[in-house]
């Protein structure tokens, strides 16, 4: 089969959706599936559906695009503040976006006024990441002037956390942004249909034993692809942390000492010193390289060590046992070893559909029928 591929289990996808908003559900929160980290692959964002998300989020246009040619038809929504040259697509294929500045949603409401919409706006409050979103203290006064504005209507408020720095949200911090719906609504009015908590990270705080408020979303990406809470970087009980698998192909294989001989220098002497000669072990080369994924966001076998990489190859010590060459090896993926083999088109991807038939009936859904032809 082709190398590099990324070998990806829909079935296991559709099984971390489900897990998790079945556990969601149960605290009134409901799931988005974020789709950025997959490029907005189709097939991928309908086992997330499948799974019983309400809807799809992502960060580029392009992305959303793809989707909707693909025929996905669930509310979609742009989680990264609109660019100016992308208003107009962003109002014709996304029902929502989240928004942090006046002069975007004014644009916004423009494009929606010329094309007979009223495009949704969920206003990202600014909650200690110090990435996006609007003060807190400054919150009510957007709201109110976007309630204001002809083509944009106000739906709901979004918290983000852990995407800049690695800070998981407190339960103190989901209280105040239940306190900002309540202050939101009561200066414009409308009621607040969404509260967006924050993203896979904000599980610990969700899943726990405390009051949800009015959180009742979260936009999950990585746990429902990788299994793992972002901030703490552990796997979350229950989930598959193995529905991503990624395959490198062994190019060389050869015993090369540990690291370059070097022959040191006595400076009082002036004469050469003998050293110990170190010792040789096996090396790998994997083609696979930096333009092909995150090396450093590899997990490689047990038995061998990542020593580095390069554009195109990645150089592992395998250590007494060695890897035939045209062998592949099999390599665990962080998010953003999975975001960059995704975005190129030199790693394939192969979708795998395992279980599906088990799960279902697992599940109690009725057995496919079969048609006799
Ligand atoms: C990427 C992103 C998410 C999803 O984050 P995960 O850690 O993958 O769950 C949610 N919200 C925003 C604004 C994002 O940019």
């Amino acid at each position: 089969m082709t190398a590099p591929r990324m070998e990806i289990d829909l079935s296991k996808i559709t099984a971390n959706t489900r897990f998790l908003v079945r556990r969601l559900a149960k605290r009134g929160i409901s799931v988005t599936g974020v789709t950025k980290a997959v490029c907005g692959h189709p097939d991928i964002a309908r086992a997330m559906l499948e799974g019983g998300a309400i809807g799809l989020a992502d960060a580029r246009i392009s992305n959303v695009k793809r989707m909707r040619e693909a025929g996905i038809a669930c509310p979609l929504s742009m989680i990264r503040a609109p660019m100016q040259c992308d208003i107009e697509q962003v109002v014709r294929h996304c029902d929502a976006s989240y928004n942090t500045e006046m002069d975007t949603i004014l644009s916004l409401a423009a494009a929606a006024r010329q094309l007979g919409k009223v495009h949704n706006v969920i206003l990202m409050v600014e909650m200690g990441d110090l990435r996006e979103g609007i003060l807190p203290d400054n919150v009510e006064d957007i709201a109110s002037r976007v309630a204001e504005t002809p083509g944009v209507a106000i739906k709901g408020i979004g918290a983000n956390f852990a995407c800049m720095g690695d800070v998981a949200p407190t339960a103190d911090d989901m209280k105040m942004l239940c306190r900002m719906a309540n202050n939101v609504e009561g200066v414009c009015g409308p009621y607040l249909e969404l509260v967006s908590g924050g993203s896979s990270a904000n599980l610990p705080w969700a899943l726990g034993k405390g009051t949800t408020g009015r959180v009742n979303n979260l936009r999950l990406g990585e746990a429902i692809l990788l299994g793992i809470e972002p901030a703490s970087k552990q796997p979350i009980e229950g989930l598959h942390v193995d529905a991503v698998t990624l395959f490198a192909e062994v190019i060389e294989t050869q015993s090369k000492p540990r690291s370059r001989p070097v022959i040191p220098v006595a400076p009082a002497l002036g004469t050469p010193r003998l050293v110990e000669e170190d010792h040789s072990t096996a090396r790998s080369i994997l083609a696979l390289g930096q333009q092909d994924t995150d090396a450093n966001g590899l997990r490689f076998p047990s038995g061998t060590t990542y020593l580095g990489s390069t554009s195109d190859h990645t150089v592992i010590d395998t250590g007494k046992s060695s890897l035939p060459v045209g062998n592949e090896i099999q390599l665990g993926v962080n998010y953003s070893a999975l975001m960059r083999a995704m975005t190129t088109s030199d790693v394939a991807k192969v979708l795998l559909q395992k279980d599906v038939m088990t799960e279902a009936i697992r599940n109690g859904a009725k057995r496919p029928r079969l048609a006799l032809v």
